[in-house]
């Protein structure tokens, strides 16, 4: 494959053989707080640093030591990957290692596109960024390809086709390197696909495996589709698992059915709006639990699988936490699947009164059996959900999800849908727009008991914040607006403690480590998400695109 190399290759930054990260080294990569090896900075997704350098007490002295122009007029939602005093980044146009103390580009390799890649995805042309393993970096492309780059060059080692993009299949996920195997999850629902998780040799490129999220007539869950309808399924899975080393399990959120329109496939339509446990070495699924059965309100429960041990009745417990995009926040056995709390996390969530966790099936009310029925329908969270894709943090010493959490809902009416190859396959009338708060926030950071989905605090926003979530030992929680601030929290009452204006929209990532006793913390700015594109929010009118990467340390005394 052609490709471009700019700037600079520094030949020798670090000793050679430095590269080399080992699946010891993303094991331990949650408390590893000189590097950050993992998509979510942990295995774990908990996205918290133990770092205390910067804290409650200083953080007023925060200040920008510098940024890197993207070159890119998109939304940037990369989270940056640090290792050995170098960040890598992605947009969904290249590839760029830079020097982490300075900002200086050591290498920078666009990723060459056939003219006719489409340029509608569903939800912004994004990129979700690297990851890294034994000297390699692994990303995605939007034309549903997997490359590995060398870390310490950029030079192309391989690139191989997952899918075909003229059929509707796109890719914007970061890979997970789980048990030595590249794992890589798929977009594509809202046009008429079929997905799936793919398993990767990080050597050669060569598949390993695939699983796919619908399984068709004749394999087990095969029965709860209808006809042919499992072939067109979506059931996208376009956010990163998680990954228990102990039990060599890897955790993937699944997304919604396609078409929107429930009608025309009668059904639980597993394992859309799912959690699948995966053995990462074969794909076999272990166990899967469906949040949200036979869903027309495109309810992806895609959003992180984070790990962590509660205190449940005494006994320390593995769990998984994640707030479903339906608006429920679930602690689920590791072991098992099955939920153990399942609770609202927003206000108004009007589809179901409840989870029954005997069964784990939602108590549905009259709002998703009139919705399938073809009746206009006022739905609460809308279909962006209580929270979309942006990350939550979980702070295992306060035992809190922080959290942005929309507060909208949805005119819904379902109308046919017809499907034609690589084109939108959606059944619902888009025309009738979404429910705002009458002079409310549209969004809020929560900081949320997982066991109850009850808030110890919350900090509204009149325009919803579309950022990742970052916590640390420092009592702060960092997070982003959509006009850009880049803002700092009391982890304890959500006082804001901080902030400072970058030049667009905050939909990245936010990450800190240290280097040479410093602590810093970095996140992408630059605007173009799925709330700029389907909101109509007129206030984002003047937040102009661009992104870039920042980088903040305390004012040196
Ligand atoms: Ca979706």
């Amino acid at each position: 494959m052609r490709q471009l190399l700019f700037g600079a290759m520094v030949a020798a930054l670090v000793p050679v053989g430095a590269y080399a990260q080992t699946a010891a080294d993303l094991a331990k990569g949650q408390n590893d707080t000189r590097n950050v090896l993992n998509y979510g900075m942990g295995y774990d997704l908990q996205r918290y640093s133990k770092l205390t350098k910067i804290n409650k007490t200083n953080v007023k002295k925060l200040v920008p030591l510098w940024h890197y122009s993207l070159d890119d007029n998109r939304a940037e939602e990369s989270q940056p990957i640090v290792h050995n005093g170098v960040i890598y980044i992605t947009t969904n146009a290249a590839t760029m290692a830079i020097e982490a103390k300075t900002g200086k580009q050591l290498w920078k390799v666009k990723v060459e596109y056939p003219p006719e890649t489409p340029r509608i995805v569903c939800c912004g042309i994004i990129n979700r960024g690297v990851a890294i393993y034994d000297g390699k970096l692994f990303r995605t492309t939007l034309d549903a390809h997997v490359q590995a780059l060398d870390a310490k060059t950029g030079k192309e080692l391989w690139k191989v086709k997952a899918a075909e993009f003229k059929e509707g299949y796109s890719m914007t996920v970061a890979p997970l390197v789980a048990d030595g195997v590249v794992i890589t999850g798929i977009s594509g629902a809202e046009f008429g696909t079929r997905g799936f998780i793919d398993g990767w040799d990080p050597a050669t490129g060569k598949r390993l495996w695939r699983t796919h999220s619908i399984p068709l007539p004749g394999e087990p869950g095969g029965d709860t589709w209808p006809g042919d309808t499992a072939k067109i399924g979506g059931g996208s899975t376009w956010i990163t698992g998680s990954y228990d080393t102990e039990t060599k399990t890897v955790y993937w959120g699944i997304g919604n059915p396609g078409p929107f329109n429930a009608a025309v496939r009668k059904g639980d339509n597993l394992y859309t709006n799912s959690v699948l446990a995966l053995d990462p070495q074969t794909g076999k699924i272990k166990w899967h639990y469906q949040f949200s059965p036979n869903d027309p309100f495109d309810y992806d429960s895609v959003a992180e699988m984070v790990l962590a041990t509660l205190n449940i009745g005494g006994k320390p417990t593995k769990v998984i936490l994640t707030a479903n995009r339906n608006g429920f926040f679930y602690v689920i056995d590791r072991a098992t699947g099955k939920p153990l709390a399942a609770n609202k996390y927003i206000a108004n969530v009007n589809w179901a009164s409840g989870i029954d966790l005997k069964t784990g099936r939602p108590i549905e009310t009259d709002v998703p059996r009139k919705a399938r029925a073809g009746e206009q329908v006022e739905v609460q969270p809308s279909l962006l959900g209580g929270k979309n894709w942006q990350p939550m943090s979980y702070n295992p010493a306060k035992n809190l999800a922080y959290a942005n959490t929309l507060n909208f809902g949805l005119n819904y009416k379902a109308i046919p849908a017809e499907w034609k190859v690589g084109e939108w396959y959606l059944g619902i009338d888009l025309s009738l727009g979404f429910v705002w708060p009458k002079d409310g926030p549209r969004g809020y950071l929560k900081a949320i008991d997982p066991m109850t989905g009850k808030s110890k605090w919350e900090v509204p926003s009149a325009i919803p914040r579309f950022s990742g979530v970052l916590s640390t030992a420092g009592g702060l929680v960092f997070s982003g607006q959509l006009t850009g601030e880049f803002e700092a929290f009391d982890a304890d009452n959500g006082k804001k403690l901080w902030q400072f204006k970058t030049g667009s929209g905050i939909e990245g990532q936010p990450v800190t480590w240290e280097q040479d006793g410093v602590q810093y913390v970095a996140v992408t700015s630059g605007i173009g998400g799925v709330y700029s594109i389907f909101a109509g929010d007129e206030r984002l009118a003047a937040v102009p695109p661009g992104g870039s990467l920042w980088v903040f340390g305390l004012l040196p005394e």
